[in-house]
């Protein structure tokens, strides 16, 4: 019995992880990513672009933004165009919105993504920078999603929210940006349960990622771990499919999968590992 009940929950696992990605549903799709002008945003700006989205991508620095734009066009996209913002500015986040939904003539996904930079270290006590780093990481995301909701709610259309095994499990050195990502799993897994109750038709993603490879994050745990890192691109791609076949939690690379499953199952020895995976003397 029990072999026949772990051959039923491997095949349910399987079937609804099969990839029902059809790609040409990407097509002429009208996209906002945040957060687009390195790491993970940069690369889901360019498998969009491979797919002929029409897309607005956004970040501080224009320069950057303006070369992530090109090479959108020359991959394939659309249409491509850019809006430099701060997160840290309220008024930046509707900005945006407005911005992408009268360019694009209304909106299909809105792909949040972007954290404003946070050190790897013990926490030293200051307030302010989690008060700032909320504004970046979380109250923008409600604040553009908020913008967004009545274009989405035309379109039948999705919000994507890029979040962490960091926001889901504690971990040293990291306590403002796990503050942020606990809120945002938090917040829009709620929304998940209101939007399912109204019978909405927008679906909210949320993808909970490991280490990538991303030059911030490679520089923060430089010296304190070796922790394998899992390619951008492929994060990135992960994250478009879970967007664009309407998944509620989405998992990348498969370990974040297993650790949330088993997180409270044995507290002591996974607060031992965690301690142990970092190089630390006080
Ligand atoms: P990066 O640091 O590489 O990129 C961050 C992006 O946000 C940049 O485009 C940056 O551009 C932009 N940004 C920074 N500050 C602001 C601001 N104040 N206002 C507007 N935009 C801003 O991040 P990653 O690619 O590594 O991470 C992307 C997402 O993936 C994040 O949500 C992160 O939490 C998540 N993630 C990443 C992991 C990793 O190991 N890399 C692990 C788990 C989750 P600019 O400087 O031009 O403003």
């Amino acid at each position: 019995t029990k072999i026949v009940a772990l051959g039923v929950v491997t095949a349910l696992v399987a079937y609804s992880w099969r990839d029902t990605f059809a790609p040409e549903s990407l097509q002429g799709a009208k996209v906002l990513v945040t957060g687009a002008s390195t790491g993970i945003g940069e690369q889901m700006a360019y498998h969009y672009a491979r797919f002929g989205a029409q897309i607005v991508i956004t970040a501080r620095r224009e320069n950057v933004l303006r070369e992530v734009v090109e090479r959108c066009l020359e991959l394939g996209a659309q249409s491509a165009i850019y809006i430099a913002a701060d997160m840290s500015n309220t008024s930046d986040p509707e900005r945006v919105v407005r911005f992408a939904v009268e360019e694009l003539g209304g909106l299909d996904y809105l792909v949040l993504n972007h954290i404003g930079p946070s050190p790897f270290t013990m926490w030293n006590g200051d307030v302010e920078h989690t008060r700032w780093l909320m504004q970046v990481n979380f109250l923008s995301y409600l604040q553009m999603t908020s913008a967004a909701m009545p274009h989405l709610e035309k379109s039948a259309g999705s919000i994507v929210v890029v979040s962490s095994l960091l926001g889901k499990m504690c971990s040293p050195f990291v306590a403002p940006y796990s503050a942020t990502k606990f809120s945002l799993n938090g917040f829009f897994g709620t929304m998940q349960h209101e939007l399912a109750m109204q019978r909405k038709n927008v679906s909210l993603t949320i993808s909970i990622l490991g280490l990538i490879d991303t030059q911030s994050a490679l520089e923060k745990i430089r010296g304190y771990t070796d922790m394998k890192a899992y390619p951008a691109s492929e994060a990135a791609l992960h994250i478009i499919k879970a967007g664009a076949t309407r998944q509620r939690e989405s998992f990348y690379p498969l370990y974040t999968y297993f650790a949330c499953l088993i997180r409270d199952w044995f507290p002591f020895f996974r607060d031992l590992v965690i301690q142990n995976s970092y190089n630390f003397e006080p």
